[in-house]
């Protein structure tokens, strides 16, 4: 990632059907300086979805050509299917000055952690198994195995919460989304998302 870049990251990681999408989308609908990181997936589009905003699909081979050039700054294997976050991506929109949400796995939050321990690193919770369950069920769009799939990964990705900064549960949405807008916006204040702050302040004593 740029040592100069201006924007802040935000990297959210959720067990699928947690409320990922519907708190993101609302966020950046709030924050038009937040833009979200486009991944490259293998998965089959879901109905709905938009080349280009919500993944850039593409092939399986297409997929391994970038992984094998080092086009990704992280890539995680995900219920079958390959994930990866385009590095120019990144680069093009925190240069710009926005701040970039990652909506990505465990295994690709530790990866970008590696590189960047002071960013915000959220964990979206669900209440339940139950609760879980019951989302992926009426968002309709997976089969009974794939959801069956998906618990269990659920159940694995939880583990890793508690090395996130900062853990919501998306039980009642209303109160989900007032905390991540907090959390947002508290991660733009800390002392490393500000390093010339300080300094340009106390200029104003010289
Ligand atoms: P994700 O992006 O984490 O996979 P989605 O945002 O697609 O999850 O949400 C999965 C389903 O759960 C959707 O049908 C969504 O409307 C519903 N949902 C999201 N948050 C809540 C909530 N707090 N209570 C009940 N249903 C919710
Ligand atoms: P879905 O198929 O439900 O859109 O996403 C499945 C999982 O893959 C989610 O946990 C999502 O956050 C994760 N994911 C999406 N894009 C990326 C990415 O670029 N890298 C990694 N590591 N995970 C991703």
């Amino acid at each position: 990632m740029p040592a100069n870049a201006t924007g802040h990251f935000f990297v959210l990681c959720a067990p699928s059907g947690t409320g990922k999408s519907t708190l993101v989308h609302r966020l950046m609908e709030e924050f038009p300086n937040l833009r979200f990181s486009v991944s490259c997936t293998t998965r089959e589009p879901r109905t709905g979805e938009v080349d280009g905003k919500d993944y850039h699909f593409i092939t399986r081979n297409e997929f391994l050509a970038m992984r094998n050039t080092g086009k990704f700054v992280e890539w995680a294997e995900v219920h079958g299917n390959f994930y990866g976050t385009p590095m120019d991506e990144v680069h093009k929109k925190l240069n710009a000055g926005f701040d970039l949400l990652f909506d990505i796995d465990v295994q690709g939050a530790r990866q970008i952690r590696q590189r960047m321990p002071h960013g915000c690193y959220v964990f979206l919770l669900p209440p339940s198994r139950q609760a879980l369950l019951q989302r992926l069920a009426n968002r309709g769009t997976d089969d009974a195995k794939t959801i069956e799939k998906r618990l269990e990964n659920a159940r694995k990705e939880l583990e890793a919460a508690p090395d996130f900064n900062y853990l919501i549960v998306n039980d009642d949405l209303e109160i989900a989304y007032a905390q991540l807008r907090a959390v947002y916006l508290a991660c733009k204040l800390t002392p490393e998302a500000a390093p010339g702050l300080v300094p340009s302040i106390m200029e104003t004593w010289s």
